[in-house]
C-alpha cells in the first residue's frame, strides 16, 4: 500500500498529530493491508460521495477507502552524515511515497524550540538540507559511474548524464530535485534515481488553538510563500485540536467544527491533500451487500483496478459495467441509469476515472 511519511523537527507537534491520526484511525479489519507497526496509522479517506451512494443503494455495509501515514522519528540534523539514527531517518524516508512535513507555526513559551526560536523557514531548510545532501551523494556516485559511458557516446548514458548534471547543479544551490523542470523522457530517468527530494511533499503548518479558522499568521504566510516556490501545498492544522476532534464522532464532531468556524477538520484536509499528492483517485463498487470506495492510481486500467479487489478479478476480467457517480446520482437508481444509456461496458484498455461506479464481470 502507498504510504505518506510524517517528518519534522522535535517539538513541532508530530506526535500529537500522529496520535490524532491513530485515534481517528480506521478499523484494521476492513483493511487487510494494515500493518501492526505502531509507527503506522491507517486513515479513512473522507468522501461525501460514499454517503450519497449509501443512501441510493441502501447496502448492509459501507466501507471507505484508506491509506497509511508513517511516523518517521529519528535524528534529523546531521542525518546525511550517515550516523546511526540519522541514517535510519533517511532510509525510512526512502520507503515512503510522499512526505508530510510538520512545521511549527504556534507560539508557546513553555515549549522549547530546538533552535531557540520559532522560525518556520529555517526549520524547513534544516530538514530539506539533510535530504539534499543525501541526494547529492546519490547523484555524485551515479555521475562517476555514468560519465565514462557517456564519453564513449553511449546514448542512454549521455541522456542520464545530462539529467544528473542538472540535478547536481540544483542540489548544490539547495534546490530540491522536484523543483527542477524536465521533459517527459527525462522524468523517467529522474524517477529511476529514487531521490529523496523528488518525492512529493506537503507542509502541515501547526498553529495554536486560537488561530484555527482565523487569518493566516505571519509564519503560515512565510510557509506558503516558501512552498509556492517548490510547487508544494500547505495545510493549516492545530495538532492539539485535531487530537480532541479525533475523539468525537458524527454529530459531535460536526458541532465542534461549527463552533470553531471551520467546514472540515485539519486532519481531513490533510488526508485529502495527501491522497491527491500521492496521485490517488477513488472508484466505487455499489452492491446490496456493500458500498465501497477503492483507491487506485491515476492511469490504471479496468483490469488493474479489478485486481485491487481480488487478483482473480484481474485474471478473469471480461468487462467493467461502468457509470459515473454524477450520472448515477442524476438517474437515481442503477436501473434508471441503464435505461438512460448511462451504463457503459468498458473493456480491458479502459482507463478508470475518479468517481466511476463499477461492476466487474469476470470468469472464475
Ligand atoms: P514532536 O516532538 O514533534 O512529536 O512534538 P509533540 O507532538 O510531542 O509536541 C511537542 C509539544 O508541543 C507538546 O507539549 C505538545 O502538547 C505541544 N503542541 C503540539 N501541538 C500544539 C499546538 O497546536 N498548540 C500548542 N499550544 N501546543 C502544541
Amino acid at each position: 500500500a502507498l504510504t505518506a511519511g510524517i517528518v519534522g523537527l522535535p517539538n513541532v507537534g508530530k506526535s500529537t498529530l500522529f496520535n490524532a491520526i491513530t485515534q481517528a484511525g480506521a478499523l484494521s479489519a476492513n483493511y487487510p493491508f494494515a500493518t501492526i507497526d505502531p509507527n503506522v496509522g491507517i486513515v479513512e479517506v473522507p468522501d461525501p460521495r460514499l454517503q450519497k451512494l449509501t443512501e441510493l443503494v441502501n447496502p448492509k455495509k459501507t466501507v471507505p477507502t484508506a491509506f497509511e501515514f508513517t511516523d518517521i522519528a529519528g535524528i534529523v540534523k546531521g542525518a546525511s552524515k550517515g550516523e546511526g539514527l540519522g541514517n535510519q531517518f533517511l532510509s525510512h524516508i526512502r520507503q515512503v511515497d510522499a512526505i508530510c512535513h510538520v512545521v511549527r507555526a504556534f507560539e508557546d513559551e513553555n515549549i522549547t524550540h530546538v533552535s531557540g526560536q520559532v522560525d518556520p523557514i529555517s526549520d524547513i531548510e534544516t530538514i530539506n538540507l539533510e535530504l539534499i545532501l543525501a541526494d547529492l551523494e546519490t547523484v555524485s556516485k551515479r555521475i562517476d559511474r555514468v560519465a565514462k559511458m557517456a564519453r564513449q557516446k553511449d546514448k542512454d548514458a549521455v541522456a542520464e548524464y545530462a539529467v544528473l548534471e542538472k540535478i547536481k547543479e540544483a542540489l548544490e544551490n539547495e534546490t530540491p530535485a522536484r523543483a527542477v523542470e524536465f521533459s517527459d523522457d527525462q522524468q523517467k530517468i529522474v524517477k529511476g534515481l529514487h531521490l529523496l527530494t523528488s518525492k512529493p511533499i506537503l507542509y502541515a503548518a501547526n498553529v495554536s488553538e486560537d488561530e484555527i479558522g482565523a487569518e493566516d499568521n505571519e509564519r503560515v504566510k512565510q510557509i506558503r510563500e516558501f512552498a509556492a516556490n517548490e510547487n508544494a501545498e500547505v495545510i493549516v492544522v492545530c495538532a492539539k485540536i485535531e487530537a480532541e476532534i479525533a475523539e468525537l464522532d458524527g454529530e459531535e464532531k460536526q458541532e465542534f467544527l461549527e463552533d470553531l468556524g471551520i467546514a472540515e477538520s485539519g486532519l481531513d484536509q490533510l488526508i485529502k491533500a495527501t491522497y491527491n499528492l500521492l496521485g490517488l483517485a477513488t472508484y466505487f463498487t455499489a452492491g446490496e451487500q456493500e458500498v465501497r470506495a477503492w483507491t487506485f492510481k491515476e492511469g490504471m486500467t479496468a483490469p488493474q483496478c479489478a485486481g485491487i479487489i481480488h487478483t482473480d478479478f484481474e485474471r478473469g476480467f471480461i468487462r467493467a459495467e461502468t457509470v459515473s457517480y454524477d450520472d448515477l446520482v442524476d438517474a437515481g437508481t442503477m436501473g434508471a441509469a441503464k435505461d438512460r444509456g448511462r451504463v457503459r461496458l468498458e473493456g480491458k484498455d479502459y482507463l478508470v476515472k475518479d468517481g466511476d461506479v463499477i461492476h466487474f464481470r469476470f470468469n472464475v
